[in-house]
């Protein structure tokens, strides 16, 4: 039996690697599985799956926890100390689902104990790329990409030397607000921003789709997880959804990885690494389909993608500057205190701030040293906001 964990097994990505497991339950042991507020579901599949341990991220709700698993034998913990000790208990496979920066620790115990991570949480790899790929290579763990996308380029390096590649084409549907008028996107509320177009995937992440800030963050995922040079990475926009990415070689094939969007087939894959199986997706049928459209994406649409390509360039610590203030921009949209498309300018306003005051950071990446500067962002970002209040 395989030893399998999941963080962040109540969230979207979280609930669809529990239905493939379920498929095949009796493949599988499962050790650890983690959430946050959401109590009821976390001790509902803990139950189903007979897991060793539950944790919840928020030390507040473990009594809740505690009462919801009596009686079960599953254990119950509560913190973001008791999510890193449950990702140091040995497993196989172990999906790293959280959503944000909070992903980044419990995902590097789970390397250092040698297990496979399948990698949902982008943010770990903006963040902490170098640390978090130094981290695999000393354990000798390996690391597989989940995010579509980054899943899709894989699947097409299969087999492939590097050093043939030309470029690497991620694809984007353009997100909520892709044919809306430009000067319409300030009055862009929080509803409007939480529906995607193509794929059903936690409020979060839907939202950066929108603004573009995913993609962004995927740009700096691509060249952390590939190892290839920013000029070497595109960003189209296929409003269909149904290519993933493309891989351009040097004698001009362009490979492209072609599926519906359902990510239960990049999480299958990893899943099922190195092997393929039968999963339970739609097949396309590529008639009914009729067309494929591209575009390039509008930089007055989308300045998340300059700045984005910007940190890419820039590399060290300034992805974990970008990605721990958009998350506070984030939040404050969420909360109604700012509107869509102020979060782009606050994140400007942060990584201005950064390079303007440069040696306030040691730019040696640590642990500490990302900790330290994604805390300073969410600071600063604050800072910001207050100013423009
Ligand atoms: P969701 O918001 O649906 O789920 C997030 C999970 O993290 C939930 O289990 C949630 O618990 C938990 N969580 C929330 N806050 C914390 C915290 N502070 N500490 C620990 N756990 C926490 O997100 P998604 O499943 O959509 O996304 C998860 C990750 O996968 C993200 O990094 C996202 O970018 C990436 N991803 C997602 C895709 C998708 O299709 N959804 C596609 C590609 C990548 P609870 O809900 O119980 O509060
Ligand atoms: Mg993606």
């Amino acid at each position: 039996m395989r030893r399998v964990s999941i963080f962040g097994a109540t969230g979207s990505i979280g609930q669809n690697t529990i239905d493939l497991i379920r498929n095949a339950q009796a493949e599988y042991d499962v050790v650890v599985l983690t959430g946050g507020r959401n109590i009821a579901q976390l001790a509902k599949d803990a139950r189903a799956l007979n897991a060793d341990v539950a944790v919840t991220a928020f030390s507040d709700l473990l009594e809740d926890l505690r009462a919801a698993l009596a009686g079960s034998g599953v254990e119950a913990s509560a913190g973001p100390e008791a999510l890193v000790e449950a990702a140091s208990r040995p497993a196989d496979w172990v999906m790293s689902a959280i959503v944000g920066a909070a992903g980044l620790k419990p995902g590097l115990a789970a390397l250092e104990q040698g297990a496979t991570l399948a990698l949902a949480n982008k943010e770990s790899l903006v963040c902490a790329g170098a640390l978090v790929l130094e981290t695999a290579r000393t354990a000798g763990a390996r690391l597989l990409p989940v995010d579509s996308e980054h899943s899709a380029v894989f699947q097409a390096l299969i087999g492939e030397e590097l050093d043939t590649v030309e470029r690497i084409i991620i694809t984007a549907s353009g997100g909520a607000f892709r044919d809306w008028r430009l000067e319409d996107l300030k009055d862009a509320t929080l509803a409007q921003a939480s529906s995607h177009p193509n794929w059903d995937m936690g409020q979060r992440i839907t939202i950066d789709s929108a603004s573009m800030f995913n993609k962004a963050l995927e740009l700096i995922e691509t060249k952390e997880f590939f190892g290839v040079s920013p000029e070497m990475i595109e960003v189209v926009v296929h409003p269909e959804s149904l290519i993933h990415a493309m891989v351009g070689f040097n004698d001009g094939a362009l490979m492209a990885h072609v599926g519906p969007p359902d990510m239960r087939h990049a999480i299958g894959f990893a899943l099922n690494w190195p092997k393929r199986r039968t999963l339970p997706v739609e097949r396309l049928d590529l008639a009914t389909v009729g067309e494929m459209t591209f575009r390039a994406p509008e930089e007055a649409r989308y300045p998340a993608l300059r700045l984005g390509r910007a940190v890419m360039n820039r590399g060290g610590l300034s992805g974990a500057v970008f990605n721990g203030a958009k998350e506070r921009a984030l939040d404050a949209f969420l909360a109604g205190r700012i509107g869509f498309v102020d979060m782009a300018e606050i994140v400007e306003d942060v990584l201005t701030r950064f390079e303007a005051e440069p040696g306030l950071v040691d730019e040696t990446m640590t642990l500490e040293t990302v900790m330290q500067t994604d805390h300073l962002a969410r600071v600063w970002a604050d800072s910001a906001m207050e100013k423009r209040a």
